[in-house]
């Protein structure tokens, strides 16, 4: 049975594995994400040769995920928030020169998408919408069984779209996106704001105050959650969804979250299309990058064969 192998590269990791045709993972590990475009490749060509000799059966093709704006039409990042030596980089090429068999490479939260499709919690869901909640607010977007691109790859960019017009300044230059409402640092923010201290703490810490009655720290969830929920309530109305699953460090305190963005999500769409809806955790966790690349490699390279 062949192999296929996915990348999924972090700011601070790059993680990898084998999946097999069923696409049950076979071997898995990461490494540091070195801190330059030619540290990054060297390491990919490195592993790539080691992936090669783990099994005695062929690795037929790869997938990347990587994080960024991606150009499908031009195979290069744009733009990378955390990863600045990828700006502009045309990554197909140079990868090309090391690695002789086919390989896609997609944005990193449309491959953590694919991963909770074909092997997580939505597996077989042919219209899926996946969010994670940690530092930033990625998501990636299912229709009728395909990754949602858009006309030149930039789709899905469910961060940014804007759940509080005056909110705060965020990094793609708008204002109140999802991304600075309802990810980890703005939780923190509304803790902070809500106990009028500048107290250094992280949103794990807020939601141990939470959970221990602390006013204050349940709200700033809360706050969080109104916001996601207007953010879940847009994509329900938009794509009619039979599943959004919601993934990403924030979710380790989903309780505290999730029920006030269900009830915003609830006032904010079709009941119809709420109701047809299920909103739950994504399943795979950190493997959903890695998983969703080899699973892609593995269906664009069925699909190339006819
Ligand atoms: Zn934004």
């Amino acid at each position: 049975m062949p192999l296929y192998a996915g990348f999924d590269l972090g700011g601070t990791q790059l993680k990898y594995g084998l999946l097999d045709e069923r696409l049950d993972v076979v071997f898995k590990s990461k490494a540091p994400t070195p801190p330059t475009m030619t540290g990054l490749l060297e390491l990919f060509s490195k592993l790539w040769e080691e992936l090669k000799k783990k099994e005695r059966r062929t690795v037929k093709a790869l997938g990347f995920g990587i994080p960024g704006i991606f150009s499908l039409k031009e195979q290069k990042i744009y733009q990378s928030p955390n990863y600045s030596d990828l700006d502009g980089f045309d990554l197909r090429p140079a990868i090309a020169r090391f690695i002789k068999v086919p390989f896609w490479i997609d944005n990193d939260a449309n491959i953590a998408a694919y991963g909770e499709y074909r092997c997580g919690a939505g597996k077989g869901v042919r219209h899926l919408l996946l969010l994670t909640l940690g530092t930033g607010v990625g998501s990636g977007i299912i229709i009728d069984g395909e990754l949602l691109h858009g006309s030149c790859g930039f789709a899905a960019e469910m961060g940014h779209i804007v759940v509080n017009p005056d909110g705060e300044r965020c990094n793609c230059g708008s204002h109140g996106c999802l991304e600075t409402e309802a990810a980890a640092g703005p939780i923190v923010r509304n803790y902070r704001g809500l106990t009028r201290s500048e107290e250094s703490l992280t949103a794990e810490e807020v939601a141990k105050r939470a959970k221990k009655g602390d006013t204050a720290a349940q709200k700033s969830f809360e706050r969080a959650g109104y916001y996601l929920g207007i953010g879940l309530g847009i994509a329900i109305n938009l794509l009619n969804p039979e599943m959004i699953l919601i993934g990403g460090g924030v979710m380790d305190s989903g309780d505290l979250i999730l029920p006030h963005a269900l009830a915003e999500a609830g006032r904010r769409s079709y009941k119809a299309s709420f109701s047809c809806c299920s909103i739950e955790r994504a399943s795979l966790g950190n493997d959903a990058g890695l998983m969703g690349a080899a699973a892609l490699a593995r269906d664009q390279l069925a699909r190339k064969r006819g």
